[in-house]
């Protein structure tokens, strides 16, 4: 079990639900056509179901893996593929969604390996972006809140696997 608690709420659950739903209706009528959504797994995947629950037309999906060799609250900037996606990307025009870009490195590599496959478009929404953080300048075409310097959990995000059912971001203070 992990020894730290979240201390307090960052964005609510309304808050939440708010804002994907607006997230959804917009990448929606930016792709009006076939969209093909990769999200990264594990802390992508409340955000990729609220996105999708909200999005009606032809919607496919698919799901990667990767470790950044986090330790504790903060990453080590190294990034290894631990699953990759089942179908090929040529042609498709993808978005990738993802729970948060803190120092951009993550974002930066799945974008680099993404495009080498040859998709129609790329691009990446981030529920959460911690600009402060950033050590590499990453395009991300949707963002859901940019936020402070916190570890935040909660909607998906773990700390050491704890906290990913709460169904608001908090925050762990450091
Ligand atoms: P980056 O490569 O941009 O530094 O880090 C991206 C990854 O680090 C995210 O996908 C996430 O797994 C993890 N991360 C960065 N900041 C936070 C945070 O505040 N909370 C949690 N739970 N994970 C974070």
């Amino acid at each position: 079990m992990a020894d730290r608690h979240p201390t307090r709420v960052l964005i609510s659950r309304e808050q939440l639900d708010t804002r994907v739903a607006e997230m959804a209706r917009q990448i929606r009528a930016d792709y009006p056509g076939n969209l093909h959504i990769v999200a990264v797994l594990k802390g992508a995947f409340m955000f990729m179901s609220d996105l999708v629950r909200n999005m009606e037309g032809s919607v496919s999906m698919d799901f990667m893996a990767v470790s950044s060799y986090a330790k504790g609250t903060t990453s080590s900037g190294e990034v290894r593929l631990v699953k990759d996606l089942d179908t090929a990307l040529d042609g498709r025009d993808v978005l990738i969604v993802e729970d948060i870009v803190d120092t951009g490195l993550t974002l930066t590599y799945l974008q680099e390996i993404l495009r080498a496959r040859n998709p129609r478009t790329l691009r990446t929404a981030c529920l959460l972006s911690k600009p402060s953080r950033r050590k590499v300048d990453v395009g991300v075409e949707y963002v859901g809140f940019t936020i402070e310097d916190h570890f935040v959990v909660g909607y998906g995000l773990d700390y050491a696997e704890q906290f990913r059912n709460l169904p608001y971001i908090g925050v762990i203070e450091s």
